[in-house]
């Protein structure tokens, strides 16, 4: 029996589920109104069945429908994040109006504009043992296909409750890891030994770990900042993964109209320095997926790259915004060649027996690039002379040295007069009065420069590193948000 708080009696009984529909506009099973002979007032003996049912439901938010039979009917929670697996977790789980038998097996398209509207798919289904039915505690035993356990719900106000799974996770089973950091690559040149590698373009955009649980979707940096609401078109993953749990790895990118990932324009959607201007949704991104750490409760770290990249594959990831790029297996000359042809940035080649490791630079992951490109910290600035009179004529360039930031050169070019009166404005509060520099400037660069605080991270194209240290031809190419101006050293 399972008796309601007053206020809340309307959710008892399947009135409130015909007066919700109308069987003209909805595939769900709507019961004729003398049919609602519903009992859950009182009558010890009425029916008590031991069907359970999880719905996947793409309404206008994703949430699972927790089914329960009971009297006749479906005692229902629609749970936003769907069953917990981990003991550690309650979830919230809002009950709604009780469901006619009928609706455990039904699966369809509620139309837009219907209450409901989306799409319903069984997500599991089996039977329950009840352990204890009370007014505000429900503790259950289910066995269904994908989830088998102790699960207990108790309100906590209201229709509002909580599902809580007892005891232990499913067996092998961990939850999803939220402090990893991604496996980075060495500069290196093409392997000999081609068939044991498998090659990928190298997108020039900014690295993240996509941790979906629940259908929602958590963007993490390379530094660890959680950048999620900086791409708000990148959702869509959890919707497609559903009560998948995953944590992926990939690159956000944005492309110019020649089809190439361009890191200038996604410094439009990147936050440098202060949020909010016009451009943040101008710029389309995409995410670009090429890895996949955890899988539904197991770890795939210690799993090949074959092994993952088959089960990458198997997610079939493709949305508007996010797709998994081909890799080929083999045949890195052609690759390479392809990528020069294309103008790309270059190539990926990874070992196909080589596990992840998280944090790591490793050489089972060697990048091979046609243009040099690194990461700097801006220490300071130069005035511009004639055109550019009374603002930046150059930045000054460090990069982290055993004792602390070197000079690397100054960059005076790959500037827009647009990116200079943006960087004069985020330089101008880093202003101080010494220079940041570990080790002597020459006095050539050192004369009226203003020093700033090495805050801001520079990426710069150029053609080698002179004997002493220093960038030759350095072209400027935007700034970065991901990395740590600590973690910027020579390459
Ligand atoms: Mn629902």
């Amino acid at each position: 029996m399972l008796r309601v708080p007053a206020g809340y009696e309307d959710h008892v009984g399947l009135e409130t589920y015909r007066e919700k529909r109308d069987a003209a506009r909805t595939p769900e099973p709507v019961p004729p109104a003398q049919d609602l002979r519903v009992d859950h007032t009182g009558d010890e003996q009425a029916g008590r069945g031991d069907t359970f049912v999880v719905q996947e439901h793409h309404a206008t938010a994703l949430h699972w429908d927790v089914r329960l039979e009971r009297d006749g009917v479906l005692v229902s929670w629609a749970v936003p994040k769907g069953l917990p697996l981990d003991p550690a977790k309650n979830n919230l789980a809002k009950q709604t109006e009780d469901h006619p038998m009928a609706y455990a097996t039904f699966a369809g398209d509620i139309p837009k504009g219907e209450y409901g509207g989306g799409h319903v798919s069984v997500w599991d289904s089996g039977t329950y043992e009840l352990e204890k039915w009370r007014a505000d505690v429900v503790k259950v035993v289910l066995h269904g296909e994908k989830v088998d356990g102790r699960y207990v719900f108790f309100r906590t106000r209201g229709n509002d409750w909580m599902v809580h799974r007892m005891g232990s996770p499913p067996k092998g089973w961990t939850p999803l890891p939220r402090d990893l950091k991604p496996m980075l690559a060495v500069a290196g040149t093409l392997p000999t030994d081609d068939d044991r590698w498998a090659y990928e373009v190298k997108w020039d955009g900014v690295r993240a770990l996509v941790a979906v649980e629940g259908g929602r979707v958590t963007l993490t940096s390379r530094n660890g900042n959680d950048v999620t609401s900086h791409y708000p078109e990148l959702r869509g993953v959890g919707l497609q993964l559903g009560s998948r749990a995953a944590l992926l790895d990939g690159e956000i990118v944005a492309f110019n109209p020649e089809g190439r990932s361009d890191f200038g324009l996604l410094q439009n959607r990147m936050h440098v320095g202060k949020p909010g201007t016009a451009l943040l949704r101008s710029t389309p991104v995409q995410l670009l997926l090429f890895d996949v750490l955890h899988l539904e409760g197991t770890s795939l770290l210690d799993r090949t790259y074959d092994e993952r990249r088959a089960a990458l594959e198997g997610l079939e990831l493709q949305g508007e915004h996010w797709s998994v790029p081909a890799a080929f297996l083999g045949g890195g000359q052609t690759v390479l060649d392809a990528t020069r042809a294309q103008g790309l940035e270059g190539i990926l080649a990874k070992r196909r027996d080589a596990t992840y490791l998280p944090g790591r630079r490793s050489e089972c992951w060697t990048k091979v690039k046609h243009i040099r490109r690194t990461s700097t910290v801006i220490a300071g600035w130069k005035p511009g002379e004639g055109g550019r009179a009374g603002r930046i004529g150059s930045l000054l360039l460090g990069v982290q040295g055993p004792d602390g930031l070197e000079y690397a050169g100054h960059v005076g070019t790959g500037f827009t007069a647009a990116t200079l009166k943006a960087l004069g404005e985020l330089l101008e509060p880093l202003r101080i009065a010494e220079s940041p520099f570990a080790t002597a400037v020459p006095r050539m660069y050192a004369k009226d420069a203003v020093w700033v605080e090495p805050r801001l991270v520079a990426e710069i194209d150029y053609t080698e590193w002179t004997k002493d240290g220093r960038l030759r031809h350095p072209s400027y190419k935007g700034l970065r948000d991901d990395y740590d101006p600590k973690d910027v050293f020579r390459e």
